[in-house]
């Protein structure tokens, strides 16, 4: 991630470029402000501007091998460490949910706790740091940097740290092995321990102003109407990640909707509604069917869990359950592989350029048909 690509923040970004080209580079450093804000972000970015080959105007260029693999979030001397869930006997680590991890960064680094808890299924457990992650951390600082350049070390919402765990850290926070760097991050540096904020430098990220929210909003997320940009901002209150996160759930709002008029006409196949619908998606882009297909195979696949659960959908909310309940009686192990292989297919021809209007109207009516087997097998 570039400089430019982080929300705002000039001073603060003006302030990283400096130390490091001054050489002043820390090797203990704490990101804190409020959720939303861009901590992450920025200290990704920090950690790119300093890897980066070919540093040009006070950003990384996002060209070389270091960036690219930064924008991949795959550069090999950039390690992650998180507050997670205890799951059974075993102690896991940050390492073992790294995958949920990175899809989550994929989306969007300015997720918040609450977003990584749902991306754990975790949302009414408590997320902690263990002893185990800490000694992790520790055996991480001692390998050898792939690159030749300086390692990083970021720790995600420090805050989460026992007493305990953070003594663990104590000392390598204190003496890190040569070119390593940790960037702590926190959205409450009232709840960290003095041990950890008296070892560090700290960089204050401030709330984003509206107008940062406004122009992120036209600018990244591609938002049109006036209208909604302001509800968006008015909403966010300082908080970018608050406006992104509606903003996709809108999306799905529009998409489940969609989704079940769909089912309806395909089952009752409704030749002259399901043209119409095939129209609507063609008119609105590739990227939106493909948005639409995958949810739609979200909510076919959580139709067959549902039956097997006895309606315990965990990823549902009440509207989305309502719908499974009713429609999830034609769904069943007779044509769930048959519905899903059609949506995947249907998937790989979008991508693959196919003309999206005649993919859909064959879809629909290959979706009525396995419905309908349903049916006539349970008759
Ligand atoms: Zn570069």
């Amino acid at each position: 991630m570039q400089f430019k690509k982080v929300i705002g923040q000039e001073d603060v970004k003006r302030g990283l470029v400096q130390a490091v080209d001054d050489n002043r580079i820390s090797h203990a450093q704490l990101f804190f402000g409020p959720p939303g804000a861009g901590a992450l972000p920025l200290a990704i970015a920090y950690a790119q501007y300093i890897s980066c080959t070919n540093k040009t105007d006070g950003d990384s260029c996002g060209m070389c091998a270091p960036c690219k693999q930064f924008e991949n979030l795959q550069y090999p001397d950039l390690h992650f460490s998180y507050p997670f869930v205890n799951v059974g006997s075993r102690k896991p680590v940050a390492d073992d949910f790294a995958e949920q991890w990175r899809k989550m960064l994929k989306e969007t680094t300015y997720a918040d706790v609450h977003h990584w808890r749902s991306k754990l299924d975790a949302e009414n457990k408590q997320l902690t740091y263990n002893v185990e992650e800490a000694s992790s951390i520790s055996k991480k600082i001692w390998l050898k940097s792939y690159s030749g350049g300086y390692k990083f070390i970021v720790i995600w919402l420090c805050e989460y740290m026992t007493v305990y765990v953070a003594n663990k850290l104590l000392k390598s926070l204190e003496e890190p092995p040569d070119k390593t760097i940790f960037l702590l991050i926190s959205e409450n540096p009232e709840a960290l321990l003095a041990t950890i904020t008296s070892r560090t430098q700290s960089v204050k990220v401030r709330k984003l102003s509206d107008d940062e929210i406004r122009t992120a909003l036209v600018l990244r997320d591609g938002v049109i109407s006036n209208e909604k940009v302001e509800q968006l901002v008015q909403m966010a209150d300082g908080n970018y990640f608050k406006a992104w996160l509606k903003l996709r759930q809108d999306e799905e709002d529009v998409h489940f909707e969609l989704f079940v008029n769909w089912m309806r006409m395909c089952y009752k196949k409704d030749v002259a509604e399901l043209v119409k619908i095939s129209n609507d998606l063609h008119a609105s882009g590739r990227e939106n069917i493909k948005e639409f297909l995958d949810f739609a195979l979200f909510m076919v696949r959580q139709c067959i869990v549902g039956n097997y659960t006895q309606g315990e959908l965990s990823r549902f909310g009440p509207r989305e359950a309502e719908f499974a309940s009713k429609f999830a009686p034609f769904i069943n192990s007779g044509n769930i592989f048959q519905l899903s292989e059609l949506i995947n297919q249907a998937y790989s021809d979008i991508s693959g350029n196919v003309y999206s209007k005649l993919v859909l109207t064959d879809l629909s009516l290959n979706m009525h048909k396995a419905l309908r087997r349903s049916v006539e097998q349970d008759a």
